[in-house]
């Protein structure tokens, strides 16, 4: 057995789950690491989402590494800006900028002489291991509606928001109202001249109020670390067991509860039967992404917001026409329009044994074993990969039980054990099949149209409880991995 002190590791993307591999990586005294990220910051999702009213839907107590609590948090779910600034603190003092590697795209990572040959601007570089925290919702989807181009005002995905205007005294069209398009209404709603929402379909609203820390449990928390992990616990089997967790999955009492008070947030939010008609959708409760916002229907009925649940015909210069007719004049058209739920590491150009690509190996659809690995890949390990529990959960969380998982391979990889592993398309086949005949028991087929659905119909989300991932990912089957040694 020979010892591999030298192990290489290539991590793709700098942000939650980048950090979170790092910071594995380190604890086990591996230094030897390079972080590639396209952008000049960490962070990810929170570097590149900006917009007004950005909040994370989390409690923020959960949303944090488990290594890392922080009693700052301001709200029980912290705003957009906090939570980036928390992300790249933790890059800070765990000394992990060092070896980011800003401002480079990777833009291919080819499998040859068992290494990972990772391609940039730079040319390509060796690795051992390739790790791909490139996030699930990165790339913006823009809508394919006709005119779109012809706006002549500022126009801009949400993910992309436009900080040189000023706000108060314009009239801005707003089109999607998935969790995005809640959060921007609930902060624009009432305080800028006129908010136009084109709603193509209603969103349930699980009402969420997000409540200040005071200074008192802030000091608190700080003194005593204990309750950081009392309250993380808290919240992890408050969303894990007794919401949204157990309720997406299975036919259950949390189900219906989540579904009732969703139904009783709009009836007594909204008095306006028309009003309320409109925002009444005919779908369950969390069959699409769940929605959970405070202020949404209170803000969508202030002075000055509108919401048009006519279909968009087209746009033009002045504004938003619709299909009756009708011209919504605008300053300005903000598209919370989602992203593309497909690409997970594409754009990238990945290339396995066999010169086989993941673009061909995806052909029916992103799949992988347990959401980490694909056959024909070996020592590629993904955070967030395809079928990861991502529906309303803690991301951190996910990401760390994948970090661990990964870790378990490096470790044996470091150690001389093995020099190789990529999971059996046998064993993948198994992990999918099974899935895929746990499927029916989730509220994700029960008649919607949402992101989470693949080309199949079927959501490519994992059908079970949190816990079961968790217990997954603690207990490698090395029978389920081609595994090479030297
Ligand atoms: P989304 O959930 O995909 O919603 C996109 C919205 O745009 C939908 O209302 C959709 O309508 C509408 N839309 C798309 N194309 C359209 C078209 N051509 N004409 C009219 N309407 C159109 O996107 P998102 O709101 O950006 O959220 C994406 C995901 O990001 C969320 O599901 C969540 O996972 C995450 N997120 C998380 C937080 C958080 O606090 N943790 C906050 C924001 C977002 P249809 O419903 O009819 O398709």
């Amino acid at each position: 057995m020979v010892q591999k002190p030298e192990l290489n590791a290539a991590i793709v993307g700098a942000g939650m789950s980048g950090i979170c591999m790092a910071a594995k990586l380190q604890d086990a005294g591996i230094d030897t690491f390079t972080i590639f990220e396209s952008a000049d910051e960490v962070g990810g999702t929170w570097r590149d989402n900006t917009y007004p009213g950005l909040t994370c839907d989390v409690p923020s107590r959960f949303y944090s590494y488990s290594f890392r609590p922080n009693s700052e948090w301001s709200r029980l779910m912290s705003p957009g800006p906090e939570i980036q600034s928390y992300f790249s603190q933790v890059a800070t003092e765990r000394g992990i900028r060092p070896h980011i590697r800003f401002g480079t795209e990777v833009t291919s990572a080819r499998y040859r002489d068992g290494q990972w040959w990772v391609g940039t601007s730079d040319g390509e570089e060796a690795f051992d291991v390739l790790i791909a925290a490139t996030g699930v919702l990165r790339i913006p989807r823009y809508p394919d509606i006709q005119g779109l181009e012809t706006f002549a005002g500022p126009s801009f995905h949400s993910s992309r928001w436009d900080h040189s205007l000023s706000l108060p005294d314009k009239r801005i069209g707003l089109i999607g109202t998935g969790s995005t398009g809640v959060q921007i209404t609930a902060e624009l709603g009432g305080n800028i001249k006129g908010l136009k929402i084109f709603q193509r379909t209603p969103q349930w609203v699980f009402p969420t109020p997000n409540l200040r820390y005071s200074r008192v449990s802030k000091a608190a928390l700080a003194r005593w670390p204990v309750l950081n992990k009392v309250s993380y616990r808290f919240w992890q089997t408050y969303i894990e067991h007794a919401s949204l967790g157990r309720a997406a999955v299975e036919p259950c009492w949390q189900r219906r509860m989540m579904s009732a008070l969703c139904r009783w947030n709009l009836r007594l939010s909204v008095r306006d039967p028309e009003l309320r008609r409109k925002l009444t959708p005919d779908y369950h409760a969390m069959c699409k992404r769940q929605v959970l916002a405070g202020h949404y229907y209170q803000a969508v009925q202030k002075p000055g917001v509108h919401l048009v649940s006519e279909a968009i015909d087209h746009v033009e210069p002045a504004g938003v026409v619709t299909a009756d007719g009708t011209l919504h004049e605008l300053d300005v058209l903000v598209l919370a329009t989602g992203f593309d739920a497909r690409a997970y590491v594409r754009p990238m150009e990945i290339i396995g044994e066999n010169g086989v690509s993941l673009n061909e190996a995806w052909a029916d659809g992103p799949h992988a074993y347990r959401s980490v690995a694909v056959p024909g890949f070996p020592n590629l390990f993904m955070l967030m990969g395809p079928h990861s529990p991502i529906g309303n959960q803690s991301l951190v969380i996910i990401a760390e039980n994948q970090a661990d998982y990964a870790m378990w391979w490096v470790n044996k990889i470091r150690d001389g054990h093995i020099v190789s592993a990529a999971p059996t398309e046998l064993a993948t086949n198994d992990y999918n099949a099974s899935m895929k005949a746990a499927m029916p028991q989730t509220i994700w087929v029960t008649g919607c149209k949402s992101w989470y659905l693949g080309k199949d119909g079927l959501p490519e989300l994992f059908p079970w409880i949190p816990r079961r991932h968790r217990e997954l990912l603690s207990t490698p089957q090395p029978d389920d991995f081609d595994v090479r040694t030297a």
